[in-house]
């Protein structure tokens, strides 16, 4: 079964307030303890979902990284673990809730991290690449070597040898939880001799050691698409960790990393580079060949009188994506000499003679030095 997204299951909207969240979980602990519906699976599982909801949500470290990330950012900070942890902030939850609160510490109640059957979905994995800047704007291939768990061949990914059973857990007698007395509250936590998962296996098989998993290095094709942006991520289907029992395998989550380009630059799918021009060219207008980020040459017109600093727009020579590109813009950058040769210097005066000096300039408008095209 697919995990419900933590909001959804809390029923809160993202911008949802700390006190929100932790009315929206009580409401549904309450509706849903395992005390109040013995025996009802169904009322455990919500009971589970709301635990672990809660567990991250109410955490402004495991929130933030949930926003960021999904199941991937959160992977093993909740669900997993022994939900006696939760409860020891449950005082806050159902302070002025005395009557529940007695029975919730009481004997009694059969709910645990895993779950009888030990059906658990494997991990999400996390895989970083960096790629140049190119590759991401046209899009790659880049195969990828990382090591998961697979479910054991030897036997199947059950974790018993050769046939041989599991054995209901003679320490909790399969509720997956042992019980102390801490205080006047009895507070549950994992059962030590099966790790919470209900039973045993009697011949653990030889190959996995009884895991039901064994590490294994794997290569596989990631397609990067076109037009992917830096931090992005591609979710490849169930080449996460084998899950157990059953259970379905994890996602397998490629973080993107771009490396800066020396010379183009990116925003949403237009592309931008800087050009040098002469004065001269500048002055007169002319053609310059400008290189895109295709590898192509092409002709672009620089009109006479440009100003330094101005944008000429190339359409469709950015980023493609669906079906359409974004432009280049370049830049140009008027190139005053730094030396002159002696007869450069002469038509430079000439010039300025011809043209005329302004020596009292008065400043430009800040509106007009904004640049743009
Ligand atoms: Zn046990
Ligand atoms: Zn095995």
């Amino acid at each position: 079964m697919a995990k419900r997204d933590y909001y959804e299951v809390l029923g809160v909207q993202k911008n949802a307030t700390k006190d929100d969240i932790k009315k929206a979980y009580r409401k549904l602990a309450i509706q849903y303890h395992p005390d109040k519906n013995p025996g009802n699976k169904e009322a455990e599982e919500k009971f589970k979902e709301a635990s672990e909801a809660y567990e991250i949500l109410s955490d402004d470290q495991k929130k933030a990284a949930y926003d960021q990330f999904g199941f991937a950012g959160v992977e093993g900070m909740g669900g997993q673990q022994d939900y006696s942890q939760v409860f020891r902030g449950f005082e806050d939850i159902f302070g002025d809730f005395s009557g529940i609160f007695d029975t919730f510490f009481g004997g009694g109640s059969r709910f645990r991290g895993h779950g009888g059957s030990g059906v658990r979905q494997g991990a999400n994995l996390r895989y970083d690449i960096e790629i140049p800047f190119k590759d991401a704007v046209f899009g790659t291939k880049v195969e990828i070597q990382y090591s998961r768990n697979e479910a054991c061949p030897s036997c199947k990914g059950t974790g018993a040898a050769n046939g041989a059973g599991k054995k209901v857990c003679p320490t909790c007698a399969g509720s997956g939880q042992v019980r102390h007395s801490q205080g006047f509250f009895s507070v549950a936590s994992t059962c030590p001799t099966c790790g919470g998962e209900g039973y045993i296996i009697e011949h653990p098989c030889r190959d996995c050691g009884g895991s039901g998993t064994q590490k294994k290095r794997q290569k596989i094709m990631v397609t990067i698409p076109a037009g992917v942006e830096n931090g992005k991520r591609v979710v490849i289907p169930r080449q996460g960790d084998a899950g157990a029992n059953g259970g379905a395998a994890g996602d397998l989550y490629v973080f993107i990393r771009v490396k800066p380009h020396e010379y183009f630059e990116r925003q949403d799918l237009d592309l931008y580079c800087a050009v040098p021009i002469s004065i001269t060219q500048a002055s007169l207008g002319g053609d310059i060949h400008v290189s895109t980020m295709d590898g192509k040459t092409i002709k672009v017109k620089v009109p006479a009188g440009i100003q330094n600093g101005k944008m000429l727009r190339i359409r469709d020579e950015g980023v493609p994506s669906g079906g359409r590109r974004g432009n280049l813009y370049i830049k140009l950058m008027i190139q005053i000499p730094a030396r002159l040769s002696k007869r450069g210097r002469e038509l430079m005066e000439e010039l300025s003679r011809a043209e005329g000096e302004n020596d009292s300039p008065k400043p430009i408008p800040l509106s007009e030095l904004a640049g743009g095209e």
